[in-house]
């Protein structure tokens, strides 16, 4: 991808739970060559090997609420200064709420800018997609359409996530809107932020994610006026 030279391509993906996320954050990743920062996949790691995080986590995950804002801050700032991230990364479930937000522009300092996409899907649609959702219940990660039965990277049993049944997507749903919702505000006026329909054909929102991302990754950053400089 064409991208400012010298600049590294920061994206964040918002969107509210079954908008696809996971799936377009791990395909633009794969296709340029970063790294893709799963928050709820961390979490759910910490909770499969049973580390002090992911006990402290799994109640407040099961109940469809989001884990406190320092814990997280604390996770993406180490998982940030991790050297894969140099050429860029692409975050996927956070920033989830304005102090994220805010705690991520910090980090992105000397960064370079991020660009945010929002990929937005009917609220009826995310409901039928959350119902439909498989994980293996052996190694964890998402199970892709084609597996019928089977996960096809452990060959462990497809079960639904806890935090994907029906009482717990409305709860998660109410907190999308409540928590998570006002960063697409605390964004939306940045000329790096574009809004994406997520409800097409999951090939279709790759590539539609690929010219807006591409497209913003080109807008020229702001000049830094130094007081008092000729104009
Ligand atoms: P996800 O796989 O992104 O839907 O995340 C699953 C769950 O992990 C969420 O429902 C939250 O309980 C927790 N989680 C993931 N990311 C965050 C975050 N940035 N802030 C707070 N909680 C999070």
């Amino acid at each position: 991808m064409q991208q400012r030279p010298g600049m590294a391509l920061n994206v964040v993906m918002l969107g509210p739970p079954g908008a696809g996320k996971g799936t377009q954050a791990e395909r633009f990743a794969r296709t340029h060559g970063l790294s893709k920062i799963s928050t709820g996949d961390i979490l759910r790691e910490a909770v499969h090997v049973g580390t002090k995080l992911g006990c402290a986590a799994r109640e407040t995950m099961d109940r469809g609420e989001l884990v406190g804002d320092d814990v997280m801050i604390g996770i993406v700032g180490e998982r940030l200064d991790r050297p894969d991230t140099a050429p860029g990364f692409v975050l996927d479930g956070f920033p989830r709420t304005v102090p994220q937000a805010v705690a991520l522009d910090d980090m992105m300092r000397s960064r370079g800018p991020l660009v945010v996409v929002d990929i937005v899907v009917p609220e009826d649609v995310l409901m039928r997609r959350l119902a439909a959702r498989r994980i293996c219940g052996s190694c964890g990660i998402n199970a892709s359409i084609e597996w019928t039965s089977a996960c096809g990277s452990c060959g462990g049993q497809l079960v639904t996530r806890t935090d994907d049944e029906d009482g717990v997507v409305r709860e998660r749903l109410k907190v999308y809107h409540r928590q998570t919702r006002p960063i697409v505000e605390f964004y939306a006026g940045r000329p790096t932020f574009r809004h994406i329909d997520g409800n097409q054909p999951p090939d279709v929102v790759t590539e539609a994610l690929s010219v807006a991302i591409r497209e913003a990754s080109l807008v020229p950053a702001p000049v830094k006026m130094t007081p008092g400089a000729a104009l």
